[in-house]
């Protein structure tokens, strides 16, 4: 199987005889599952394994859920779904440079790599997108399309080489440029001692004892990064996997992208997954009434507001019937 263009169907190999799910995709050309990327593995196995110590009740607190559930809008929301996508992927809206930096650092926080990583990666999946160089398909399998193809090595995406093909107009910022340094890990090395100081200070200041104070701490840093990383990971992710196997589609688009109302409201609009792939320059996914996009909404306010500006909108509508279901 070559690398490149060519006919959707061609590349796909298995029991053609039944729905899309018995379609199988092969693994990108360049990928080599043999050879495990340990920094990834490491970094997504510790995390998880970190944020299980929620399930202690020594490392609750109130204030760590409300940090965790309040997180997935700030870092989530802002940081991945409108800052490295929306924006800087897509270019669906212009933001003062002040607040595209600062929507860009909150994307850091969730450790789901650099501004121009994810925005090359992600353009190579538009591009070949459920296509046999398409870096993260579920043709391939879900887990695949899940979370496996940041696991092994793929050549594809290495990192010279996409970015001078994807991201070179990211790299032209000299923000975008350092944060490809010790700037990054910086970054979230800082978030961490922030949830947790503001913890064991509160409880200090407050007039509570060390002890106290360092729970508390401990608690703000499981629940408001660790849990609440592991939850937006797997809430981007399956945009990437459920995104394109179930759920209905608007348009009939070359890839097998759908829209899925359980990941629209997990992942505030971003389910809104085929809508997207037939206009993937729009700021807003949802393209009728009741496809409700909260990524949409927070980019209005700001338009309203005077911080976003030249805001895409859909440049077509889906007619009354569907294409399927
Ligand atoms: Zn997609
Ligand atoms: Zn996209």
């Amino acid at each position: 199987m070559g690398s490149g263009g060519g006919p959707l169907r061609a590349q796909r190999y298995g029991d053609m005889t039944t729905d899309t799910l018995a379609c199988r995709l092969l693994l990108p050309d360049g990928a080599n599952k043999g050879r495990i990327l340990w920094p990834y593995a490491l970094t997504l196995g510790v995390y998880h394994l970190v944020a299980l110590l929620a399930l202690l009740p020594w490392f609750f607190s109130t204030t760590g859920v409300v940090l965790m559930v309040a997180g997935l809008y700030v870092f989530g929301t802002l940081g991945i779904n409108l800052s490295y996508h929306r924006l800087l992927t897509h270019r669906g809206l212009v933001c003062p440079k002040w607040l595209e930096y600062t929507f860009a650092i909150l994307g850091v926080c969730c450790m789901q790599d650099t501004p121009a990583r994810w925005v090359a990666v992600h353009r190579r999946h538009h591009e070949h997108s459920d296509q046999q160089d398409d870096p993260h398909s579920p043709l391939v399998n879900f887990f695949w399309g899940h979370v496996g193809w940041m696991l092994v090595e793929n050549r594809d995406l290495e990192r010279l080489e996409i970015y001078s093909r994807y991201a070179k107009d990211i790299l032209r910022d000299p923000f975008y440029r350092r944060l490809e340094s010790l700037l990054y890990p910086t970054i979230i090395v800082a978030s961490w001692a922030l949830f947790f100081l503001a913890g064991l200070t509160w409880v200090l200041l407050t007039g509570g004892v060390l002890a106290d104070a360092v729970q508390f701490g401990l608690s703000l840093l499981v629940w408001g990064v660790f849990v609440r990383t592991v939850f937006v990971w797997h809430i981007t992710w399956s945009v990437n996997s459920l995104a394109h196997l179930w759920g209905y589609r608007n348009y009939e688009t070359t890839d097998d992208s759908r829209n899925s109302w359980f990941v629209a409201l997990i992942a505030a609009g971003e389910g809104w997954h085929n809508n997207h792939h037939a206009d993937p320059r729009s700021a807003s996914h949802g393209h009728r009434w009741w496809e409700i996009d909260a990524t949409f909404m927070i980019v209005q306010l700001l338009e309203k507001v005077g911080l976003a500006t030249s805001v895409v909108r859909p440049s077509q509508r889906p007619s009354d019937t569907r294409v399927d279901d």
